[in-house]
């Protein structure tokens, strides 16, 4: 299965070259509406015929535009007249990003640097790959598109990498109970705990509760960045904590289906702040992102009685529970309450495991 990234590169190029670069754009995005303009009235998006029709001319009347990328401009014209089914006119503005096929563009990913096509040959430009995306270096490039910002002044490349994910091969599952105490608790008895999310929204709880009650333009406005901070905090923190969790020595990383159903009886306040919450939703996402190149999965079970049952002798019982510590009636047994959610998660992936391999007569038997 192959796995694409998009990633955006800011360019770092001299002055001179920055003009090159405009002028290309606006050339391509020229070309672009002539090219799409002929099919329109021509009735056609026919990439042969458009081409046979107005390559020449447009050739004659840009020289220095490269031939690739003509025919780029031409290719993204009819693939626009495609999509509205030669209804509408297609129209690119100046700066409208374009489109580089691999022969106008060469990267030196490892160096930091590109080589791109312009109407004055090519230009040469650097670019910082941040550290979280290091190893898209060794991955193949799919697709370049080149970004004038007016605004910033700045050019990017918005580059689509791509690698094919390994064959899964084990099957060792790590459950993962989800809270708000304890953000994530793995049956391998690792706790990653929200006092830091915690502290940060006790930070701004006094500040904002001030902010409301004033109610104007600047409080609002303010108001609006601390919800930001706050969220860019727990967004960082999901990514930290599934790094870290996709790369333990497990094949399979199981979390509770919040979306089924059948939770009546994981009901409770704690439980319906659970389901309202985005930042449990983006956990499972990353999960979800950060295995596809590992050749791991992630599975969903069904949370009833994750909470409630005895994860050592299977006793059901709601009382087993108080706070954070679960002793089981039946059995005596004792632990986190957390930790025993996580060991029952666990439990229902391996055995949701089993019934498909039961189902797949190519599992090999023993
Ligand atoms: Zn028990």
């Amino acid at each position: 299965m192959n796995v694409d990234r998009t990633i955006k590169l800011k360019l770092s190029v001299s002055e001179e070259d920055k003009e090159y670069l405009k002028k290309t754009i606006t050339l391509f995005n020229t070309v672009f509406n002539e090219v799409a303009k002929y099919g329109f009235e021509h009735k056609t998006h026919s990439k042969v015929s458009i081409h046979h029709a107005t390559y020449k001319d447009i050739r004659e009347k840009y020289p220095e535009l490269p031939s690739s990328l003509v025919q780029g401009a031409r290719d993204i014209a009819c693939e626009a007249l495609k999509g509205v089914e030669l209804k509408l006119l297609p129209v690119a503005k100046p700066f409208s990003s374009i489109r580089y096929n691999q022969r106008v563009i060469t990267y030196y990913l490892q160096y930091g640097r590109v080589s791109i096509a312009t109407i004055n040959g090519r230009v040469k430009a650097t670019f910082n790959i941040p550290g979280y995306y290091q190893e898209y270096v060794n991955w193949e490039v799919r697709s370049s598109t080149l970004k004038y910002d007016a605004i910033k002044g700045a050019f990017f490349l918005h580059v689509i990498f791509r690698t094919e994910s390994p064959e899964p091969s084990g099957n060792k599952v790590l459950g993962i109970d989800r809270g708000i105490v304890n953000i994530a608790v793995c049956s391998n008895n690792v706790f990653f705990n929200g006092n830091q999310i915690k502290n940060v929204r006790g930070k701004y709880a006094h500040l904002r509760k001030q902010l409301q009650s004033k109610g104007t333009k600047s409080a609002k406005r303010l108001l609006r960045k601390i919800s930001r901070k706050e969220r860019r905090f727990v967004t960082d923190t999901n990514h930290c904590i599934s790094k870290t969790i996709v790369n333990m020595p497990f094949d399979i990383f199981a979390l509770e289906d919040l979306t089924s159903i059948r939770v009546q009886n994981r009901k409770g306040k704690a439980f319906n702040r659970k389901l309202n919450s985005w930042a449990f939703y983006q956990l499972a996402q990353f999960l979800e992102y950060k295995v596809e190149t590992l050749g791991k999965r992630v599975i969903y079970v069904d949370p009833r009685f994750s909470s409630q049952k005895c994860s050592k002798c299977g006793d059901i019982r709601k009382s087993n529970r108080n706070g954070s510590s679960y002793h089981c009636r039946d059995c005596g047994f004792q632990i986190h309450a957390d930790l025993n959610a996580a060991l029952n998660i666990a439990q229902a992936g391996i055995s949701c495991l089993s019934r498909v391999s039961v189902n797949n007569p190519n599992v090999a038997t023993i």
